[in-house]
């Protein structure tokens, strides 16, 4: 017999990006705010589902160089918070 797996209760911090969603992390919670900012001025043509992506914009077209837009300008939107 199997020991029934244990539910505990704790209380924890988390981070939360313009009142809205929860992040456990500050790292997560600044990555939301930069992925917000981005999607902003995001210009994608909304695809079809089949022969477009949908990602045309100079943000998302390319995956790569998008996952290195969010990581830098979430860390300029963490300096900026810190900032006195
Ligand atoms: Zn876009």
């Amino acid at each position: 017999m199997t020991r029934r797996a244990a539910v505990t209760r704790e209380p924890a911090t988390v981070f939360k990006v313009d009142g809205g969603r929860r992040y456990f992390t500050k790292k997560a919670a600044f990555n939301a705010a930069a992925r917000i900012a981005i999607n902003k001025r995001c210009e994608c043509e909304r695809g079809d589902g089949n022969r477009y992506s949908g990602f045309t914009c100079s943000y998302h077209e390319n995956p790569e160089r998008y996952m290195k837009i969010v990581r830098r300008l979430a860390r300029l939107i963490e300096c900026r918070e810190v900032a006195p």
